[in-house]
């Protein structure tokens, strides 16, 4: 075997595909990248260098994983499929800073691995080609772990990357985006044509690029109530914040009281829309809420 000829190549994946008689799996969001160019421009937004720790999601083939690999100190990459494992083996066997871990990365605790293979000063990045089934989930796996990631710099649908990156008063502004833009900064880096993937996707694909803001974008007294009145106030997205959350909290007079209070307090007209409010209305309503003391059920 050539050592050296890339794995994202239309001819060297169809090669691989065959040789282990594989097809990719739909139902893990199996769509493999065939163009180096792509990777290459991945590779520079993640600013990888040789000090830099990565962690990959879903490796695949091994397409993403040789690129980071030559640009990286060391690559730690999770696979639920174990039908990749032989693949994954022969592949990326001239690369001496790769592990790939047998694992669902939504059951791996991420700061046990961190420990374990990389050294706390390096800078470490996350960067991966997601399984789209599961973006959102992977992306707060790691914000909500106690992992220092310096950055995300993460493949997904384009409609996905414009929600998480969109701002107050546009259409694709929501609660994505107030969940994400609480820790992190995001910016679209560029857009990726759904030709060249096999199997092809139905949608265009974004590389989004995240950093880690010094600290949330807004100071709230209680992140978890905060997060529940944003989710509440997008729950019906052409009705008023009024009435989004009369439905949270209540329709009873004394609620209706309590909530006429927190919007004079916090100086938000209840007749907007909660695509209106940034993150800084959101957190001056969420805390003019508790100090009337009103409650949510938040485990959802
Ligand atoms: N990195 C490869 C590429 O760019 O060609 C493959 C990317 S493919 C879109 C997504 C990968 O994530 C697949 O290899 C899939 O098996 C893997 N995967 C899906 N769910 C996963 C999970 N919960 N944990 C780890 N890997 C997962």
């Amino acid at each position: 075997m050539d050592d050296h000829r890339d794995i994202a190549t239309p001819k060297r994946t169809q090669e691989i595909l065959e040789q282990f008689g594989l097809s990719a799996k739909k139902s893990l969001g199996q769509n493999f990248l065939i163009d180096t160019n792509i990777l290459h421009n991945i590779v520079k937004s993640a600013k990888v260098d040789n000090q830099t720790n990565v962690i990959e999601v879903g490796p695949g083939i091994g397409a993403l994983t040789e690129q980071l690999a030559r640009a990286a100190k060391k690559v730690v990459a999770f696979e639920i499929d174990d039908r990749l494992l032989p693949v994954l083996e022969e592949t990326l066997a001239p690369y001496d800073n790769i592990t790939v871990l047998h694992q669902d990365v939504l059951k791996a605790d991420l700061d046990q691995v961190a420990a374990e293979h990389f050294s706390p000063d390096d800078p470490l990045v996350l960067v991966a080609n997601l399984p789209y089934y599961i973006t959102t989930p992977i992306i707060m796996h790691f914000l909500e772990s106690s992992l220092k990631l310096d950055s995300m710099t993460v493949m997904m649908q384009k409609e996905v990357a414009n929600r998480i990156s969109a701002a107050p008063g546009t259409k694709a502004y929501g609660s994505l985006s107030i969940a994400i833009q609480y820790y992190m900064d995001a910016e679209v880096a560029f857009t990726v044509p759904k030709t060249v993937f096999r199997p092809m996707p139905n949608v265009d694909s974004a590389i989004i690029h995240l950093t880690r803001k010094d600290k949330p974008a807004v100071t709230v007294k209680d992140e978890a109530f905060f997060f529940a009145v944003v989710r509440a106030s997008f729950v019906q997205r052409r009705k008023t914040l009024r009435n989004n959350l009369q439905t949270a909290f209540g329709k009873e007079e004394a609620v209706k009281d309590k909530l006429a209070a927190a919007f004079e307090k916090s100086g938000i007209d209840p007749s907007r829309r909660g695509e209106t409010l940034s993150l800084e209305e959101f957190g001056r309503l969420a805390d003019a809420l508790i100090d009337e003391r009103l409650r949510l059920n938040q485990a959802d």
